[in-house]
């Protein structure tokens, strides 16, 4: 579904990847690992086109990604992203977050798209508050309207960036179960996260990365128990 190949991304003098080969296949769920600074939000960001790319190619779907235009919001519509910070609307209600991007972007009729949302709501947990405004909700309550306002538009891919490391302790389990219960459910993932239950009970792959580099990709099984190179083990050291 999304094949990275030799990726490379420079700010000014500072090379944030090199050289990134990732193949994401459909249904598979891929955890990105690695520490501050190692490229990680980059290489979501270049995913979706937030950052272009200096050299290689990002392929969607089948196509290279758009530069421009249509295609592009295209493309926007098929990547659900979900960031560390909620953004949400903060000026409309729980459910108008997540019937905005169906009737704009998707066109769907207005009563199917709250119906749709009602049902996304419910799924993730949060349908009592559907009136409610995103600063009346808890962390991960509004972090669970994101993730409603992501699936509201049928993304064949979701990106997660940290979605939980905003949260206190008692709000990321809440997030994270529903990112699994998604997992299960056969969606394509991509998500930056260093909650290792996650990685254990969901992801097919980890990969670490470390100087806007892919050092490591392995099952969790072996590479929480058998990291292969220093690198690695000194950041799992630090996390666990
Ligand atoms: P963290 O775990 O802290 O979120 P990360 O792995 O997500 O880190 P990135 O945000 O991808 O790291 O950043 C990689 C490097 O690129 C960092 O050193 C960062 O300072 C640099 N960088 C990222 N975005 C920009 C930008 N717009 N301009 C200049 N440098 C940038
Ligand atoms: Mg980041």
């Amino acid at each position: 579904l999304l094949s990275i190949e030799a990726v490379s991304k420079r700010f000014g003098d500072f090379v944030a990847l090199r050289d990134v080969d990732l193949d994401v296949h459909e249904g598979e769920v891929v955890v990105v690992l690695g520490a501050s600074g190692s490229g990680k939000s980059t290489l979501c960001r270049c995913v979706n086109r937030l950052e272009t790319v200096d050299s290689g190619r990002i392929v969607f779907d089948g196509r290279e990604l758009p530069q421009e235009g249509a295609a592009l919001a295209a493309l926007r519509a098929d990547v659900g992203m979900v960031f560390q910070s909620f953004n949400l609307f903060a000026h409309k209600t729980v459910l108008e977050n997540v019937v905005l991007g169906p009737t704009r972007v998707r066109k769907v009729p207005r009563s199917r798209a709250v119906e749709e949302a009602r049902a996304l709501l419910e799924r993730v947990g949060v349908a009592d508050k559907e009136s409610r405004h995103p600063a009346e909700l808890s962390g991960g309550q509004q972090q669970r309207v994101a993730i409603a306002r992501a699936l509201a538009m049928h993304p064949k891919l979701m990106l997660f960036d940290e979605p939980t490391s905003a949260l206190d302790p008692e709000m990321i389990r809440e997030v994270l179960d529903v990112m699994v219960g998604l997992a299960r459910d056969g969606m394509t993932m991509v998500a930056v996260t260093h909650e290792m239950g996650f990685a254990r009970r969901a992801a097919d792959r980890v990969v670490f990365m470390d100087a806007g580099q892919v050092v490591e990709t392995g099952t969790p099984e072996a590479f929480f128990t058998d990291p292969r190179t220093e690198r690695a083990r000194d950041f799992l050291s630090t996390i666990l």
